[in-house]
C-alpha cells in the first residue's frame, strides 16, 4: 500500500474516560503512521494537549511493550476548555505550528462531538476510533474496552455468586454503563443473574419482586440482580432497601464494582479490535477518509460519519433480554 499523502503529519490523542485497550490502539496507530512514512505525534491528556501544545513525537519504539498495559500512556483528560472556541483555536494553532493535518480521536461520543465540531470549523482531518467500555457508540459491534470490562466483571460477579450460595444471600451488583446496559445484559447473562436491571429498559419494582417469588417457588437460596449504574429505579441501594422491606427474610448485599472495570491488561479480543481500528483509521485517512469513526461490523472495517455515530443509538439486543429471563429460573 502506497501513501498518496492525503495527509503528511498526524497525532493521536486518547479522551474521555479510559478503557483497556487504548494503549494497543495508540500503538497500532503510531506504527502504521510509520509503515507509510507519515510523522506522528501523541497527544498528552485528551484535548488539553492540543491546547497547551504538549505534544510529543512518537516512532515505533515509542510504544513498546505497551500492547497488554491497560490505560493510556498519553494520558485522558475531560476538557472543559475545549468547548470553547478560543480553546479550539489555540488547539489549531499548535497543530498548524507542527504541520499535523490529521488527527486520530481516541474516546467516546463525548470525545466525537469534540472532534465533529473541531472538524467543521477547521481544515485538519478528523477520524475517531471508539474507545470506551461502555459499548454505546453506534457503527461498532463492539467498542475497545468492552470486553475487557465485561471479563472483569464476571470474574468479579462470580466470586460474588461463592459468598451469596454459602449464605443463601440476595446480591445486588452494580456495574457501570453511563447510558447503556451492554455491560449489565451480558455480564448477568454470563454469571447468571436472577434479574439484570437497565435504563433501555422500563422496570418497575414489582415486576423485579415477582421475580424474587418465582424464583422462591423453584427453589432458588440465593441469587444476584446485576444493575446498570444508569438504570432508573432509584440505583441499588434503593433497590436493596426496598427489596428488604418486601421480603423482611431476605439476607440482603450490595456491591458496586466501579473503577476495577475500567483497569486491567486488555482482553486478546480487546487488543484484536484495537489493532485493527488503528490501523484502519491511519489508513483511512490517507484514502481521504474524514469526520468519520473507523468501526468494525461482523468483522468488517467500516467508516460511519461521527454526526452519525454520536447521533444514533447502538441498540441493545433485545433477544438476548428474553432469553436471560427464561435461563434464569
Ligand atoms: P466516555 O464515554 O468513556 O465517558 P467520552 O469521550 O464520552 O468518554 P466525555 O467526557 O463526554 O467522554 O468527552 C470527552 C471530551 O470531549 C470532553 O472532556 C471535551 O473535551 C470534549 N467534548 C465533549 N463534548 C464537546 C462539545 N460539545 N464541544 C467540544 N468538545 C466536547
Amino acid at each position: 500500500m502506497k501513501n498518496r499523502k492525503v495527509v503528511s503529519k498526524i497525532a493521536v490523542l486518547t479522551s474521555g474516560g479510559d478503557s483497556p485497550g487504548m494503549n494497543a490502539a495508540i500503538r497500532a496507530v503510531v506504527r502504521t503512521a510509520s509503515h507509510f512514512n507519515l510523522e506522528c505525534y501523541g497527544v498528552m491528556e485528551g484535548y488539553n494537549g492540543l491546547i497547551h501544545d504538549d505534544f510529543v513525537r512518537m516512532g515505533p519504539r515509542a510504544v513498546k511493550h505497551i500492547i497488554n498495559q491497560g490505560g493510556t500512556i498519553l494520558k485522558s483528560a475531560r476538557s472543559p476548555e475545549f468547548r470553547t472556541r478560543e480553546a479550539r483555536a489555540e488547539a489549531h494553532k499548535n497543530l498548524d505550528k507542527y504541520g499535523i493535518d490529521g488527527l486520530v480521536c481516541i474516546g467516546g461520543d463525548g470525545t466525537f462531538t469534540g472532534a465533529k465540531i473541531f472538524g467543521e470549523e477547521y481544515d485538519t482531518r478528523v477520524i475517531g476510533i471508539p474507545g470506551t467500555i461502555d459499548n454505546d457508540i453506534f457503527g461498532t459491534d463492539n467498542t475497545i474496552g468492552y470486553d475487557t470490562a465485561l471479563n472483569t466483571a464476571v470474574d468479579a460477579i462470580d466470586k460474588i455468586r461463592d459468598t451469596a450460595t454459602s449464605h443463601n444471600r440476595v446480591f445486588f451488583v452494580e456495574v457501570m454503563g453511563r447510558d447503556a446496559g451492554f455491560i449489565a445484559l451480558n455480564s448477568g447473562v454470563a454469571s447468571g443473574a436472577l434479574d439484570i436491571l437497565i435504563p433501555e429498559r422500563t422496570d418497575s419494582l414489582e415486576e423485579m419482586f415477582k421475580t424474587f417469588r418465582k424464583a422462591h417457588k423453584t427453589g432458588k437460596s440465593s441469587s444476584i440482580v446485576v444493575v446498570a449504574e444508569s438504570e432508573k429505579l432509584g440505583g441499588v441501594y434503593d433497590l436493596a432497601k426496598a427489596t428488604g422491606e418486601e421480603f423482611p427474610d431476605f439476607d440482603i448485599r450490595v456491591t458496586v464494582l466501579g473503577h476495577i472495570q475500567r483497569g486491567g491488561s486488555p482482553s486478546c479480543a480487546d487488543r484484536v479490535l484495537a489493532s485493527r481500528l488503528g490501523f484502519g483509521a491511519v489508513e483511512g485517512l490517507l484514502r481521504g477518509e474524514n469526520k468519520v469513526m473507523a468501526g468494525l461490523r461482523s468483522g468488517k472495517l467500516v467508516f460511519t460519519p461521527i454526526a452519525e455515530a454520536i447521533k444514533k443509538r447502538h441498540e441493545i439486543d433485545e433477544e438476548l433480554l428474553k432469553i436471560s429471563e427464561v435461563l434464569a429460573m
